[in-house]
């Protein structure tokens, strides 16, 4: 007998991930392939096509994506500054080469919907997923549902208030000085001169990282009002953050927000993921169960 199973990929900035699993959300096998070019694509469709036989495909996507299943531009990546990724047609390639159902989102999206279903947010049917690392983005799981509108949120492009002694102009492409562009590890890296990784130890970095990912928390929880808050991306790895970033916000809230969620049991609101770095692949695992239909 043949084996079937359900294929995905969290497609990141700098490397994909091809992985094969079963309908229990179980990773089976893992690829790792360097983002370069679409020319990457062949070597996902070799991954798949040449090894294993699939029910789905379930794409987690970096962005600027579209979503949006009426659109004419549904499966594209769309407006990346990436060299040779804009106006990619994803998952119309995937859908050619592997004939298919395949259901794309965005990689934060993924990340957010595996953290619902598996990890930190299991049993909860909302959570918000924000990864701070080369850039920052976030996903929301509302209702059972990952959270579109006219596209995907892109709730790492915040206006933030500027620390009084931060003197870096920012570096978003596009804002300058938006959350991302204060906040990101490439920003960190700008603004001290080091890898974020390297200035562990020094206390003002991470008050005034703290600061401003505390902004767009506050303004997470005063919009969407989700049930857990999952922090994940390699900036997300220095631990200290958790504690500075779980009292500046509640500063910020001012007793405003009286949950027990936002007071007393905040160390379990703001977490780390559950499942670590498997939460994209795990989340595109999951679109694939729904491109199969399968629950
Ligand atoms: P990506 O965002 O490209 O998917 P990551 O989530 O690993 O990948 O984020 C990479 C960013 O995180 C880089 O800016 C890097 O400097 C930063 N980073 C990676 N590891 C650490 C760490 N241990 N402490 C602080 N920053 C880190
Ligand atoms: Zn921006």
């Amino acid at each position: 007998m043949i084996e079937v199973y359900f294929g995905a990929i969290e497609a990141g900035g700098t490397k994909f991930i091809c992985a094969i699993g079963n309908e229990n959300g179980d990773v089976l096998v893992t690829k790792r392939i360097a983002t370069e070019n679409p020319k990457t694509i062949a070597a996902v469709v070799d991954f798949f096509f040449k090894h294993y036989k699939l029910f789905s495909l379930g794409i987690g996507s970096f962005g600027p994506a579209c979503v949006d299943k009426e659109s004419p531009s549904y499966g594209y990546i769309t407006s990346t500054p990436k060299q040779g990724w804009r106006e990619f047609p994803f998952v119309q390639t995937m859908e050619e080469a592997l004939h298919v159902p395949i259901e794309f989102n965005t990689d934060v999206g993924g990340a957010a919907l595996g953290e619902a279903v598996y990890g930190a947010a299991k049993g909860l049917d909302s959570c918000l997923y924000i990864t701070v690392g080369t850039g920052i983005g976030a996903g929301a799981v509302v209702k059972n549902s990952l959270l579109q509108g006219l596209s995907h949120p892109e709730m790492g492009h915040l206006l933030v208030r500027r620390h009084p002694d931060d003197h870096f102009e920012g570096g978003c492409p596009y804002h300058k000085d938006c959350l991302e562009g204060l906040a990101s590890g490439t920003a960190i890296e700008a603004r001290w001169g080091k890898k974020a990784s390297e200035l562990t130890g020094q206390k003002t970095v991470w008050e005034m990282e703290a600061y401003y990912l505390a902004q767009a928390l506050m303004q997470y929880v005063l919009i969407l009002s989700p049930k857990k808050i999952i922090m994940g991306g390699g900036v997300m790895k220095q631990e200290q953050l958790f504690p500075l970033i779980r009292r500046k916000l509640q500063e910020l809230l001012a007793g405003y927000v009286r949950l027990p969620e936002t007071g007393e049991e905040i160390e379990n609101y703001i977490v780390p993921p559950l499942l670590g770095n498997h939460a994209g692949i795990t989340g595109a695992l999951i679109l694939a169960k729904k491109a199969a239909g399968v629950k």
